[in-house]
């Protein structure tokens, strides 16, 4: 059952007077989804600026403190409707494609000249479905915003509206910050938006509604809360919300719904203002394992030695020199079942090298992976990031 304790004790305070929840202090990775509606004036579709500098006062802060933050940030529709003098309404699929091929250069823009201003290198990730739905493009996304996280970048993401479909796009960037969330095995996903949480009823309904402070599960009743209704600037509604709830959580990563209404949304949520929390599980490693060794058909196997088995079960990465053999047939990205020598096993994970090469390199040092296949790849063959070990046999 969801806890569906109400606002009373969250309201907004001052600095300081309410602390936040410790879920948000303990965050190291942080992505923080900002709406249309926060960041481009309704009425004028300007940049609202003002916001927009406090927000990054924020980011600054919190990247001094150590964090990594990752912006997924909406407006690049909003912004080039108004350039481009599109009339009020809703836009075909094609007039939203050359919007946002319009406003992306302003927003991208917009985020570099703020990020200077604190010392912070914006960096532009523009991602389409493909790219998070298949895993080898998924891995490259999230091996490139792990490197401009570890170089200290920014990095500020958004859909490639301009090559989506019809059917293969998210459309809404609740659900695409969510994965990006999951991509990059993040602690918190903030959905800044321009309600501050999630109420027991649509705020349509006409009934009295209370905000939950923290939901603990997804169930049907929780669903039921959300309304469908989105502005028309931004895409997303409760719904989207919601469904972003269900993929964060599986990923391992708590996500806030607050409102962004005000300046300095993020110092907000830090001290602890009215939102509601989506949970995860307690043991996100199990949730992210689960996904692993659940979900997915494995292609292949490798065969393991015992120096291996021990280095997994110490929380290691799977290295070629570990591996003794390999069978099927696959691709870079693809899920692998681990097994001893003996034939137990011992786990799954996403392999980072085709079968064809993989089987080049097995039993070699990584550093002489390069050399032997002409290509600069992973040091690693399965990260452990990427790998669901079975409990029973001591290695998780
Ligand atoms: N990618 C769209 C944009 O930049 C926004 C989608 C959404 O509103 O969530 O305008």
């Amino acid at each position: 059952m969801p806890e569906t304790s109400t606002s009373e004790q969250t309201t907004t305070t001052s600095p300081g007077e309410n602390a936040g929840r410790p879920e948000w202090a303990a965050a190291q990775r942080i992505v923080v989804k900002i709406g249309s509606a926060l960041l481009v004036d309704r009425a004028t579709g300007i940049l609202k600026k003002d916001w927009l500098a406090s927000l990054m006062q924020d980011v600054a802060v919190l990247a001094r403190m150590g964090k990594q933050i990752v912006l997924v940030s909406s407006g690049a529709i909003a912004l080039g409707r108004h350039t481009l003098k599109l009339p009020a309404g809703p836009l075909d699929l094609e007039e939203s494609q050359a919007a946002a091929a319009v406003g992306q250069i302003s927003l991208a823009h917009a985020y570099q000249e703020f990020a200077r201003g604190h010392g912070l290198i914006a960096a532009q990730v523009l991602v389409t479905l493909g790219d998070t739905e298949e895993r080898r493009r998924y891995l490259n996304a999230r091996h490139t915003i792990d490197r401009l996280l570890v170089m200290r970048a920014l990095p500020v993401v958004n859909e490639n509206d301009t090559v989506a479909t019809t059917e293969i796009r998210y459309g809404d960037n609740d659900r695409l910050s969510a994965r990006v969330a999951s991509m990059i095995s993040a602690d918190c996903l903030v959905l800044l938006s321009d309600i501050d949480g999630l109420y027991t009823a649509p705020p349509n309904a006409g009934v009295d509604a209370c905000r939950l402070d923290v939901v603990t599960e997804i169930t049907p009743e929780i669903e039921a809360m959300a309304g469908d209704a989105g502005t028309e600037l931004s895409k997303g509604g409760m719904k989207t919300k919601i469904e972003a709830a269900k993929i964060a959580r599986a990923a391992g990563c708590n996500m806030v719904i607050a409102s962004g209404k005000l300046e300095h949304p993020l110092a907000a949520v830090g001290q602890g203002c009215a939102a509601t929390w989506f949970l995860a599980p307690s043991d996100p490693v199990t949730a992210k394992k689960r996904w692993i060794s659940g979900q997915l058909e494995p292609k292949g196997v490798v065969i393991v030695d015992e120096g291996a088995v021990v280095a997994l079960s110490s929380g290691k990465s799977l290295l070629p020199a570990g591996v003794k053999a390999i069978t099927g047939t696959f691709d870079r990205g693809d899920v692998v079942v681990i097994r001893t020598q003996a034939g137990l096993d011992v786990g799954r994970g996403l392999i980072a090298y085709a079968s064809a090469d993989a089987q080049r390199i097995i039993g070699k040092k990584s550093r002489d992976a390069a050399e032997i296949l002409g290509f600069e790849g992973r040091p690693e063959l399965i990260h452990r990031d990427d790998m669901a070990l079975n409990r029973a046999h001591g290695v998780a």
